[in-house]
């Protein structure tokens, strides 16, 4: 509980980022701390209390700074799933709406093994397009989702709707 309480402390919230009206939950404050990192490292690990990862899955761009902590933590190896465009070599591709246009997740090939459990890790579950999309590509590959771990939570978007039961831990809600 002193971990979500430092965190939640420096948690930072932008007024009128990216367009006038939203609010933009900024983590770089948590991440820049050495003792907010950790605890948010912490924090995310222990979402697999439910059943053990044999890899973590982390969502650009904040997903890889928070992934490779976590994977670091719990002596795992670390899968990107990157927009669309920077892999050399793809396994599977997701196309998801958003407010305007769409954008596209990949996978890389040939790293995810058949029936490995991932545990997936990203910043911020908004409308949940992103984690479905990445969820999908995992399990598209023969993987599957061990739990998605996200620090912040934002319950009025219903991204955990979107989710269809896979496993979601949240450090925070707001
Ligand atoms: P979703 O697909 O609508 O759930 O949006 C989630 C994705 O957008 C995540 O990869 C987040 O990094 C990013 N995102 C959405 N809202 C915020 C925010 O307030 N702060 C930081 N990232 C956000």
């Amino acid at each position: 509980e002193a971990d979500r309480a430092l965190v939640a402390d420096l948690l930072r919230a932008v007024p009128d980022f990216p367009k006038p009206g939203i609010r933009f939950w900024d983590l770089t404050t948590v991440l820049a701390d050495a003792r907010g990192l950790a605890a948010t490292t912490r924090l995310l690990g222990a979402s697999l209390a439910d059943g053990p990862a044999d890899v973590v899955v982390g969502i650009e761009a904040r997903g890889f700074l928070l992934g490779a902590a976590v994977a670091q933590e719990l002596g795992l190896g670390i899968v990107p799933v990157r927009k669309q465009g920077k892999l050399p070599a793809v396994a599977a591709s997701r196309s998801y709406e958003l407010e305007y246009g769409s954008a596209t997740l990949e996978l890389p090939a040939g790293v995810l093994e058949p029936g490995a459990r991932a545990l997936l890790v990203d910043d911020v579950l908004a409308t949940g397009g992103t984690a479905e999309a990445a969820c999908g590509l995992v399990e598209e590959s023969g993987a599957t989702v061990a739990s998605l771990a996200v620090v912040l939570e934002l319950p009025e978007l219903d991204g955990r709707g979107r989710l269809a039961g896979r496993p979601l831990h949240t450090v925070l809600q707001r």
